[in-house]
């Protein structure tokens, strides 16, 4: 059967909800939104644009779930809860018509927990549709197909997130927090960890900072600017689901928890930004001046923020992975290693390097995603180092030395290495 989405009913409708129920609107479709509070069904109608609102209708779960039933899209992002979300979907099921799709946008719950057990229609017609924050802003979208979804649910899902939203549309398997979040959050968590013994030698946070941003193409926040962004309490939670649901031989598995004092700032309280304060903060003096401070790791106290020290690492982008300095250790043990668990999960987590390297560019503004950069460095190099620390070739850098070629994508980026060392054509028409 055909599927066309021309309508979307968004149940919840906080953070995430109505920011895909703005941007329906927005591409001109009638929307409904649902939530079990009046007020935050309001606080996401004013994030409609007044000239779409005529668009939108908005009510509450208790009182006019019924009305999904005129909706072509019935999208639920209510709160991350297993039970809430099956208790929904089953409530959901008994009303939406037939030919239409519905999804989930949850960040880690796996699809398979969620419709094991429904009806079969359920399970044809459902996908995980995940979505970053701010709906608006990030190009990112997820698609993930559930074991028995219908090849033209997930054709009608990614038309509508590519030509009415005007999202990249990534093709993610249902594995643990998908490609973008599987990878970043590695980023993130093994960050910690490794940027450590850093700090203990005397490199200020900073610094690491400063590493792992413009000069591995990263965004200026580098490791703990982002995490101050995202919140410690964000980032705790993701480590639990990723200890319970990651591979039990993924490397990830080593640091799902935070060292222990970034796991003390959580418990007290020190969450980041959203706080006024994580590993950094701003203040105002007396005289009105703004004071930068840093939260000290090693010493465990507030001090004035202090200069990066990038002397003498190389200019040209990601040739600080090679240098022989510590700033070059560190960018190599945390940035390369991320490189490396990349080139490990496929095909595990996504069948190719393309939609890996879509997913870290629109997720995370990264410059180029991991393979991209890769290529940047050039394989062989990275393959040489590997190997010179004696450690295992991980999956697509094993593919890429078997097949005796030099880089994961040829032609100006329109084909990319697959998994059988041939090299396939990449849509780049989303780019
Ligand atoms: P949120 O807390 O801002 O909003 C959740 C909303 O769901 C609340 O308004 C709450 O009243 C409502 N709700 C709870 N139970 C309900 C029910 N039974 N029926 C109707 N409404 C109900 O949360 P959020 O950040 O918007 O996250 C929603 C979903 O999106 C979660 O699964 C989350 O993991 C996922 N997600 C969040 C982000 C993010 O950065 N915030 C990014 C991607 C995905």
């Amino acid at each position: 059967m055909t599927r066309s989405i021309e309508s979307v009913a968004v149940i919840g409708a906080g953070t995430m909800g109505a920011g895909i129920a703005a941007a329906s609107a927005a591409a001109g479709c009638r929307v409904l939104i649902l939530d079990m509070n009046q007020e935050t069904v309001e606080s996401a109608l004013q994030q409609v644009d007044e000239e779409n609102r005529h668009l939108v209708t908005a009510g509450l779960v208790d009182t006019d779930l019924e009305a999904v039933s005129e909706y072509d899209w019935i999208c639920e992002a209510v709160v991350e809860d297993l039970a809430v979300k099956r208790d929904l979907f089953s409530r959901l099921e008994e009303i939406r018509k037939d030919g239409s799709v519905i999804s989930s946008n949850t960040s880690g719950i796996p699809l398979r927990q969620i419709s094991e057990g429904m009806p079969e229609r359920f399970r044809s017609d459902v996908a995980i549709t995940h979505f970053f924050n701010p709906v608006k802003v990030m190009r990112l979208f997820e698609l993930v197909p559930g074991e028995n979804t219908d090849q033209e649910v997930i054709s009608a899902f990614r038309d509508f997130g590519t030509d009415r939203l005007g999202k990249g549309v990534v093709h993610a398997k249902d594995t643990v927090n998908f490609i973008g979040n599987r990878i970043g959050c590695f980023f993130m968590l093994s960050g910690l960890h490794l940027a450590k013994p850093h700090l203990v030698e005397g490199m200020n946070q900073e610094t690491v900072d400063a590493v792992l941003g413009a000069p591995v193409g990263l965004p200026p926040t580098g490791l703990y600017g982002l995490i101050d962004l995202i919140g410690l309490d964000v980032m705790e939670l993701v480590g639990k689901n990723l200890a319970v649901n990651l591979p039990e031989a993924d490397i990830g598995q080593e640091f799902t928890s935070f060292p222990s004092t970034e796991q003390q700032m959580h418990d007290r309280g020190q969450l980041g930004r959203k706080v006024g304060g994580g590993f950094y903060r701003q203040s105002k003096t007396a005289d009105g001046e703004r004071r930068k401070e840093s939260f000290d790791l090693i010493n465990e106290e507030w001090r004035d923020a202090q200069e990066a020290q990038l002397g003498g690492i190389p200019v040209e982008l990601g040739e600080v992975v090679f240098h022989d300095s510590p700033q070059g250790e560190l960018a190599w043990k945390v940035f390369g290693g991320t490189l490396r668990y990349a080139a490990a999960l496929v095909p595990e987590i996504a069948d190719d390097v393309f939609n890996i390297d879509n997913a870290i560019r629109w997720g995370f503004n990264w410059v180029h995603g991991p393979f991209e950069m890769m290529d940047h460095l050039g394989p062989r190099r990275i393959i040489d180092r590997i190997r010179a620390e004696e450690a295992e070739l991980p999956s697509m850098l094993q593919v890429l030395n078997e097949a005796g070629v030099e880089s994961f994508y040829r032609n100006e980026g329109s084909e990319y290495l697959g998994m059988d060392g041939d090299y396939h054509s990449a849509d780049r028409s989303a780019d």
